[in-house]
């Protein structure tokens, strides 16, 4: 297989996936025409990362990606999940967000949090294999640098033992959600 279509129209999800998934092909919505707005109606990061995956490749028969990702705060019960983009409501308000999120855990002691990234690989025979990657950490009271997106300027990277927030983006990739699973993507295939 020399050919996969990722189910997105996010251009730097674009290049983690084809800078990992090197030397194979790795064609976005925008590369096939497509225009379509798939509707993330699962209940999991699982259910929604097939949804879209399996949606492309029984579209066009031909292999596709998709990823389904968030944060889940142990203290909130695994909130905002799959709900992340739109914690506060709004779709992408990440200040909004962000301050939802602190007002909630507000006086908490457990900041427990991780990231996940679920990936799934459909192909057109409705055969599939699914991926999850982890990036475990805390949730700070206050925001510590503003690189990254989303909840990154409040997320403490127990791995890396430094704040989303306050690193480059090689090296939050070289531990984050994303990454590992695009990585086991990558074993699988190789
Ligand atoms: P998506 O499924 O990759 O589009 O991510 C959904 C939402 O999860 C984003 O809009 C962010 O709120 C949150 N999220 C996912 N990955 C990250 C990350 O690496 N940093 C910060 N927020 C993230």
């Amino acid at each position: 297989m020399d050919t996969i279509v990722l189910a997105t129209r996010n251009k730097g999800k674009l290049k983690e996936f084809k800078k990992i998934l090197d030397p194979i092909q790795i064609l976005d919505l925008e590369a096939i025409g497509d225009q379509e707005e798939i509707i993330e109606s699962g209940t999991t990061f699982y259910e929604n990362a097939k949804i879209k995956a399996k949606r492309i490749a029984k579209k066009y028969g031909i292999p596709a990606l998709a990823d389904d990702s968030g944060l889940e705060v142990d203290a909130l019960h695994g909130a905002p999940g799959i709900y992340s983009a739109r914690y506060a409501g709004v779709e992408q308000d990440e200040e909004a967000n962000n301050q939802l999120l602190i007002q909630n855990l507000k006086g908490i002691k457990n900041r427990k949090a991780r990231y996940i990234c679920v990936i799934c690989l459909y192909y057109p025979d409705d055969t599939f294999h699914i991926v999850e990657g982890i990036c475990e950490g805390e949730i700070l009271e206050t925001a510590r640098g503003n690189e990254g997106f989303g909840y990154d300027p409040y997320f403490y990277s127990t791995e890396l033992e430094k704040g989303f927030g306050e690193i480059s983006i090689e090296e939050k990739n070289k531990v984050s959600h994303r990454f590992k699973a695009i990585q086991k993507i990558k074993e699988y295939l190789l």
